[in-house]
């Protein structure tokens, strides 16, 4: 019996470097990593040691055969990946395939170095990734300053509170918070002097501002950013508890996040289920008047942007349908099993009279393919969302879940079109000792172990600059003992 890789995998990849055969794959070396979804364990070659199991942090490892209910579908996965194909050999022909060179020790300071005063700015995962780095393999102080008086950043008040295992990753980030070398200052939001104070800075501030979707009737009142939502259920000490008192809510977008919006306003309040959700948060469920949820897709299922863990979740709670369409309906019915339509087989379709309040019976939420909103109508308040198809989807309240952006950090320059901190390697241009890691400095995508390799070659460059003598010339003199 082999183990399996399950839902809530954020490719972090610690089991990679704890399996003794290397049955577990995309590794980070290898060209798919960047666009995986969750790693995969090779079931022909795993040798049953558990030993991933234990390195995980967030629980997403079990013996195949003891997966139950939603989760027996990933022994299969598991094994898709590696069916009819060669992974090692596949790996070894990619022209980006990391071939024995010399040894490098790049990261390797001087042992008479001074230790430096790094401050890291954001207890995200980013942040966090770049504290357990600098601690572990340096012997520098470290300064970690959140704006919010709880740390965490979006594990605390973004990740569902339904995904109780995604969150105990933030358990293995707080056990650096106590750490002799660490400061921790919560409550404190970055000043221009930090880097005054400091031999370097680390700009994580995630990226969390919404994308605007620029078009008629967006400001209205009740139409609510997504991050009110999620900040909402997650108890987020700043947001205004949205009105939850219309029947039918329509959130823009069908990534993981606007799948997690529908999931919890649709989900039933008194089911026994393991969720941290904040009690005001349960206690306006209880109260809501919503029924029906719909998702504004504006691409077709073959190319949607939520992942197989999140949908398949969904999908297994019972009570999603797809809007009946012939696009849609050939995409998913002609689509080849593992490609992405295909991942919809089983759900059912439904034609949707729009001019027809939702149903009584239960709740439900409609996934809608091909359609972008082009205006929200309503005098006063949302009324109703005009679609690029020409629907008019009578909705007391609309969630723009269409995507994210950073907002600019005083004193350092900002790419206004990305929505980042412009960077090389995680250097910030003209701002010597200055660096930035996380959304901020790539843009908000990749789950959270994505911010793993990012914090580590921003951590990388910090370390390269200081041996280097490229940091500011008075914290240079500091760190030869001149200072
Ligand atoms: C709603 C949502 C749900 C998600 N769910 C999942 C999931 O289930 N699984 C998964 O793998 N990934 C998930 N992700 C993605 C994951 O959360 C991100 O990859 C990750 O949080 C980005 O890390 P970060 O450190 O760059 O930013 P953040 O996590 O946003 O951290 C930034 C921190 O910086 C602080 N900060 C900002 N400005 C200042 C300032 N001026 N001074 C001091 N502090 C400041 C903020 O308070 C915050 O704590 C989700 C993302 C969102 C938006
Ligand atoms: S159980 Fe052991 S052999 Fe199997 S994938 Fe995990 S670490 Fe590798
Ligand atoms: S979360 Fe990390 S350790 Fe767990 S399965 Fe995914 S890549 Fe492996």
């Amino acid at each position: 019996m082999a183990f399996a890789i399950t839902q809530t995998c954020c490719t972090d990849a610690s089991c990679v470097s704890v399996c003794p055969v290397n049955c577990i794959h995309p590794t980070p070396d290898e060209p798919a990593f960047g666009t995986t979804d969750l790693l995969y364990i090779d079931p022909d070659t795993c040798i049953d040691c558990g030993a991933c199991a234990d390195a995980c942090p967030v629980d997403a490892i079990f013996p195949a055969g003891e997966l139950t209910g939603p989760l027996r579908a990933y022994e299969e996965i598991n094994a898709e990946y590696y069916a009819g194909r060669d992974v090692l050999a596949e790996v070894s022909a990619a022209p980006n395939f990391h071939r024995w060179s010399p040894p490098s020790f790049a990261r390797v300071l001087p042992s008479d170095f001074a230790p430096l005063d790094v401050a890291v700015v954001g207890t995200g995962p980013a942040g966090m990734y770049a504290v357990e780095d600098l601690l572990l393999h340096t012997n520098a102080r470290v300064t970690l300053i959140d704006r919010l008086p709880v740390a965490g950043g979006l594990i605390r008040y973004g990740v569902a509170p339904d995904h109780p295992s995604t969150k105990k990753i933030g358990e293995t980030f707080a056990r650096f918070h106590d750490h002799p070398r660490l400061r921790l200052r919560l409550g404190v939001t970055a000043g221009p002097d930090l880097a005054d104070r400091h031999d370097a800075v680390i700009y994580a501030v995630g990226a969390t501002e919404p994308r605007r979707l620029g078009i008629p009737g967006e400001d209205l009142p009740g139409s609510w950013p997504a991050a009110t939502v999620v900040g909402w259920y997650n108890g987020h000490p700043e947001v205004t508890p949205p009105d939850l008192s219309t029947e039918r809510v329509v959130v823009v977008g069908a990534g993981n996040v606007a799948l997690d919006i529908a999931r919890i306003l649709t989900a039933d309040p008194d089911a026994p289920s393991s969720t941290s959700i904040a009690p005001d948060a349960l206690a306006r469920l209880r109260s809501s008047k919503v029924r029906e949820v719909v998702l504004l897709a504006r691409r077709g299922p073959e190319t949607a942007a939520y992942t197989r863990p999140e949908l398949l979740a969904l999908a297994a709670r019972g009570g999603l349908v797809v809007e009946e369409d012939a696009r849609v309906a050939e995409a998913i019915d002609g689509a080849a099993p593992g490609e992405k339509a295909a991942w919809l087989r089983g759900v059912p379709r439904e034609r949707v009279d729009w001019s027809s309040p939702p149903s009584a019976e239960g709740r439900r939420i409609v996934l809608r393919f091909h359609s972008a909103p082009v205006a929200f109508e309503g005098d006063t308040e949302v009324r109703a969302v005009r679609t690029s198809d020409g629907a008019e989807i009578p909705a007391g309240r609309v969630i723009r879940a269409a995507g994210f952006r950073g907002a600019p950090v005083p004193g350092l320059p900002f790419d206004d079109e990305a929505g980042i901190v412009p960077n090389t390697a995680g250097r910030v241009p003209g701002r010597p000792g200055v660096y930035v890691a996380g959304w901020i400095k790539r843009g908000p995508s990749g789950g959270i172990g994505a911010n793993k390799a990012c914090a580590r070659e921003t951590v990388g460059s910090l370390l390269e600059d200081a041996v280097a003598g490229r940091l500011p010339v008075r914290r240079k003199a500091k760190l030869f003992g001149r200072a």
